[in-house]
């Protein structure tokens, strides 16, 4: 017989597709959406199940990275409409900044998402070497 009733488990039964789960900003220990407390600004913790978001360290490189891809790919589309359709200066302006602030950050949040929930799945750490805190 099929489950009828929705489970009210924090734990989901297996671990949400990867992009999936960034998207939504979905913790990657719960799968509920705490990741995030701003719009690109990961949470301090989980509110379901109390991980702590602070011990994981994706640093700055997306970024970088993806405002150099999306820029690219929004200098691209605005070249390809000046050369097929010849719009005013203005409605440059008025059509690529919003889009190019709002793709980048759309694609920070996925991309913090992803590195956070690779960490937590590959159980990232710093290296260390082993021994290294031994006296002999
Ligand atoms: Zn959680």
């Amino acid at each position: 017989m099929p489950d009828a009733m929705p489970s009210t488990d924090p734990v989901p039964a297996k671990p949400q597709p990867l992009l999936v789960a960034a998207a939504r900003g979905a913790c990657p220990q719960c799968g509920a959406p705490t990741l995030f407390a701003g719009p690109v600004r990961f949470a301090s913790s989980c509110h379901g199940c109390g991980l702590d978001y602070g011990q994981f360290n994706v640093g700055d490189g997306p970024a970088a990275f993806l405002t150099l891809i999306v820029g690219a790919v929004m200098v691209a589309l605005a070249l390809t409409l000046e050369l097929k359709v010849h719009p005013p200066l203005w409605l440059h302006v008025v059509l690529w900044t919003p889009l190019t602030v709002v793709a980048v950050m759309a694609c920070l949040r996925v991309a913090k998402g992803v590195l956070l929930t690779l960490e937590y799945r590959n159980k990232a750490r710093e290296g260390r070497l082993t021994g290294q805190d031994q006296e002999p």
